[in-house]
C-alpha cells in the first residue's frame, strides 16, 4: 500500500506596476489643457489599488479625465487620477463608512 502525497503550493505574488518612461504615454488632456502622462485603465487601477471597474465608474462620473486612442483604448489622465482619488480606497469597494 502506497500513499501518495500531493503538495499544492499556491504562490501569491503582488504585482506592482513600475512606471517606466517608455510605459507612460504622453497625451493631450483637454480638461487639463496640457500635455499629461496617461495610463491605461488597468494601470490606473493598479497604481491606486482599486478595481478596473472603479476606474471606469469614475470615468462615467466624469471624475477622471480620459482620452481615447484611435485603436479604441481608453487612456486616463494621470494628474486627474492622482488628484481626485478618494482618501480611503475601502470606501469604494465596501461602500460603508463607519465614522462616529
Ligand atoms: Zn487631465
Amino acid at each position: 500500500m502506497s500513499s501518495k502525497q500531493t503538495k499544492i503550493t499556491i504562490e501569491t505574488r503582488e504585482v506592482w506596476i513600475i512606471r517606466r518612461p517608455d510605459h507612460v504615454v504622453r497625451g493631450w488632456c483637454g480638461r487639463c489643457a496640457a500635455w499629461v502622462e496617461m495610463v491605461t485603465g488597468e494601470e490606473a487601477a493598479h497604481l491606486i489599488g482599486v478595481g478596473v471597474r472603479a476606474i471606469f465608474r469614475w470615468i462615467e462620473q466624469a471624475r477622471l479625465h480620459f482620452t481615447e486612442t484611435p485603436a479604441g483604448s481608453v487612456m486616463i489622465c494621470l494628474p486627474s487620477l492622482l488628484a481626485d482619488r478618494p482618501s480611503d480606497p475601502l470606501e469604494l469597494s465596501a461602500g460603508q463608512t463607519d465614522r462616529p
